[in-house]
């Protein structure tokens, strides 16, 4: 690779994905991996996006991926040995260090603070489950960070691994235009420049309260037309004064955050959440 060589060339971030369906991730359209920002971002050269298939890695003459569970009981388990193999082999692939990533019920709840920390590793390896979930054995020696994108159960790891690379990918730099700023998205911090880059006057800010770290949701946003079946638009958005708008907007912030997610207004003592401090099953937690 030439990547040392060439000071200013920032490699494209490189993401695999170990699955027994790779074809859900077909890098162009209609595949839901080469539209919107993944795909504008894969076109742009700042995300390579790779879909390897597990089952191309089996020893098994029928090309098996999993078998029956010991002990008995329903489902399958996907073995170890094609798990393994695909995971080595395609680490192989690329000299820059992967951090594996199991997507699992059983894993650290996803959040944005965690997207962003993954987003800055060079390049990440995800690994989707089936049916019952992987052999345990596997999973230890592997150690990846295992992550949730909610509680409850999908019936494999693929569309977890889309939602994370599709959040992952919108923080990449140079994947967002001016036109889709994630300067005020939900779960970022009070801005305060607005999204032409012009900074917010603090004086317009006077009397806001916004505690100290605390992570905000987004405004409500319009669109023409300003009345539509009777219901306008709040005037101070066609009052030309950006200050006003962006007062009106933290505070709207602010109000929707009291309103809908209060723990966000505490989150800014906790820390961010990055994907080093999170434990991976083969580590000992040690709350000491
Ligand atoms: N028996 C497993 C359990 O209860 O923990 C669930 C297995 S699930 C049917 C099959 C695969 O889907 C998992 O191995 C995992 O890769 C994926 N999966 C299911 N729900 C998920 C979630 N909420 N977040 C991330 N991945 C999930």
């Amino acid at each position: 690779m030439l990547y040392g060589l060439l000071p200013h060339y920032h490699p494209p971030m490189r993401i695999d994905v170990l699955t027994t369906f790779p074809e859900m991730f077909y890098p162009t359209p209609p595949g839901a991996m080469g539209v919107s920002i993944p795909g504008r971002a894969q076109k742009a050269g700042i995300l390579e996006l790779h879909a390897t298939n597990i089952r191309d890695y089996t020893n098994d003459k029928y090309n098996k991926t999993d078998d029956r569970p010991y002990g008995g009981g329903p489902g399958m388990v996907m073995m170890c040995q094609p798990v393994w193999d695909a995971v080595t082999a395609v680490e192989a692939q690329d000299s820059r260090p992967a951090t594996r990533v199991y997507l699992s019920p059983q894993g650290t709840p996803l959040t944005q603070d965690l997207v962003e920390s993954l987003a800055s590793k060079p390049r990440l390896v995800m690994i989707a489950g089936h049916y019952e979930g992987i052999d345990e054995r596997v999973i230890e020696r592997l150690d990846p960070i295992e992550i949730s994108i909610g509680d409850y159960i999908l019936s494999g790891g693929e569309l977890a691994a889309m939602v994370l690379i599709d959040a992952i990918t919108r923080t990449l730099p140079g994947v967002l235009g001016h036109g889709d700023s994630a300067l005020e998205d939900s779960f970022s911090h009070a801005n305060t420049t607005n999204p032409d880059g012009s900074v917010i006057n603090p004086k317009a800010l006077k009397g806001l309260e916004i505690p100290a770290g605390a992570k905000l949701l987004d405004c409500p946003h319009y669109t023409r037309p300003q009345v539509w079946d009777g219901m306008e638009i709040p005037p101070v958005l066609t009052s030309g004064d950006h200050n006003a708008v962006a007062r009106w907007r933290l505070e709207q912030r602010l109000k929707r955050t009291q309103d809908r997610r209060p723990d966000l207004l505490e989150s800014g003592l906790s820390g961010p959440e990055s994907a080093d401090s999170v434990d991976s099953p083969g580590e000992i937690c040690d709350d000491a």
